[in-house]
């Protein structure tokens, strides 16, 4: 997106291909996952946001293959299979996905948190755990019922554990009956000795104490051996719960294998200065994709690196059309780290700035305003942390599962890895996507 908006005035067509129709802020996942914001309140239409741009076509469809050589993509969608989409530049921004560590039989107990879907995935299981406990005439079930396992104390984790033990503290108080919501146990896991590793040590000890004071209960110094449908196992102990949430490994996507060039121990791209690929000048990637050490150091995968690399990628290319020297190699200006533990409190560590508490979480909450995509969501969100801050109240406490019926699901992805373009699935279209009246083929 910042790539895409940097480009606004470049003589050029500028196509955006994603395979989720919204751009979304990540950062607030956390809050739909515990229902104090709804999905739409943090994702925005990626049409609506370029409605202005004309220079831009946005198409809906998911990447599977680059060929380098000869400039195309690979891209398909609901009705159309292996499209080739031509390219005189090209802009990779794929992101990550969750890693369970070589343990891929983790995933089906314990959901990780990287998009909206699974978001909701996590709302609906929290928010179910207490409907069946109430209904669950056997106390002796309650226990495992309301227990819920974060394992990953960084950023995530931390800032899940904090809002689930507000919720229980003050949202579901005083809704259920039988089973006492505020009972409910959370422990945080992580193998590492500290919360919030990438901060500095009196930041994650603050941000530790707070989750405790809120009764969490946090377990260092040990990962988890296994997860399966009855909890977890930590360090030779059973900890039993139906709730296990994933808040641990992140992996790039597969754009290093699209390209078939080098890439770091995690497999992210490893670029050039100018985050252009080796040996490719028309290839650039960006974000948690792209691996660029900064001053004998990795740079982190977040936000706002992936918003400088997005904006610099997007001005060289805009310099070079231009006829213009070659821009400085790419610098990160690293504005700092926050993570919020639950109501009124946050840790902001920003160079030589450490603090922690209200001042923090007010900081926290105009910063993450303004980095919404638009003006409504802002006004939106602003009035929803106000209600639930004075009440206690949160937007958006529905258990929604949504049956798509065998019609109206789309296909499948096709997979990964490079293919010959044209190449047919059944019952699915090759045309090209058309720009501007111009086919992409
Ligand atoms: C729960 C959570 C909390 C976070 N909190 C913070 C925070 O507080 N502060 C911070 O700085 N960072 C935070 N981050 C990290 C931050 O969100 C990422 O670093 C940032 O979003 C990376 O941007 P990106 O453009 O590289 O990838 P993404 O934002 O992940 O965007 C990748 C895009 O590519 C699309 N895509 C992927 N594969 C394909 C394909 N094959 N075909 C088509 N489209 C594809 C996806 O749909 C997506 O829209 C958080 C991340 C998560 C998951």
């Amino acid at each position: 997106m910042a790539a895409a908006k940097a480009l606004r005035r470049t003589p050029a067509d500028v196509i955006l291909i994603d395979r989720t129709n919204h751009h979304l802020f990540q950062p607030l996942l956390y809050q739909v996952a515990t229902s104090e914001l709804a999905p739409g309140q943090i994702g925005s239409p990626i049409r609506g946001i370029l409605r202005n741009q004309k220079n831009t076509t946005v198409v809906l469809g998911e990447v599977t293959a680059v060929n380098k050589e000869q400039h195309y993509v690979v891209a398909s969608s609901a009705d159309r299979a292996e499209v080739p989409i031509r390219y005189d530049y090209l802009i990779l921004a794929t992101g990550q996905r969750h890693s369970y560590f070589g343990h891929d039989e983790f995933e089906r107990f314990a959901p990780g948190l990287k998009n909206l879907a699974d978001a909701v995935a996590i709302r609906n299981r929290i928010l179910q755990a207490f409907e069946q406990a109430e209904a669950e005439e056997d106390t002796s079930r309650h226990r495992d019922l309301l227990t819920f396992v974060l394992v990953g104390a960084g950023p995530t984790g931390v800032e899940m554990a904090g809002a689930l033990a507000v919720m229980v503290q003050t949202t579901l108080r005083s809704d259920f009956r039988r089973i006492n919501p505020q009972s409910a146990r959370i422990v945080l896991v992580d193998m590492a000795n500290r919360v919030l590793g990438a901060f500095a040590e009196d930041i994650s000890a603050a941000a530790k104490r707070r989750l405790e004071r809120l009764g969490v209960e946090v377990r260092l110094g040990h990962g988890v051996d296994k997860i399966d449908e009855d909890g977890v196992i930590v360090a030779g102990e059973r900890i039993a719960s139906k709730t296990v949430i994933w808040t641990a490994g992140v992996a790039p996507s597969p754009a290093g294998k699209w390209l078939a060039v080098e890439t770091d121990r995690a497999g992210r791209v490893k670029v050039q200065p100018n985050l252009a690929v080796p040996g490719h000048p028309e290839i650039f990637v960006v974000g948690d994709t792209a691996s660029l050490q900064q001053d004998g150091k990795p740079l982190p995968g977040v936000a706002q690196v992936a918003m400088q690399q997005g904006r610099y990628a997007g001005k060289l290319i805009h310099g070079r059309i231009a006829g213009k020297p070659a821009p400085r190699p790419f610098r990160y200006f690293d504005k700092g780290n926050m993570a919020v533990v639950g109501k009124g409190f946050a840790v902001l560590q920003s160079g030589p700035i450490r603090t922690s508490g209200l001042v923090a979480w007010l900081a926290w909450a105009a910063i993450h305003l303004e980095f919404l995509a638009q003006s409504s969501l802002r006004v939106s969100v602003f009035v929803q942390w106000v209600w639930t801050y004075l009440t206690g109240q949160r937007g958006s406490r529905l258990i929604v599962n949504h049956h798509a019926s065998a019609n109206d699901r789309a296909p499948q992805s096709v997979g990964s890895g490079t293919r010959t373009p044209g190449h047919a699935v059944a019952g699915q279209r090759t045309e090209s996507f058309a720009v501007n009246g111009k086919s992409l083929k």
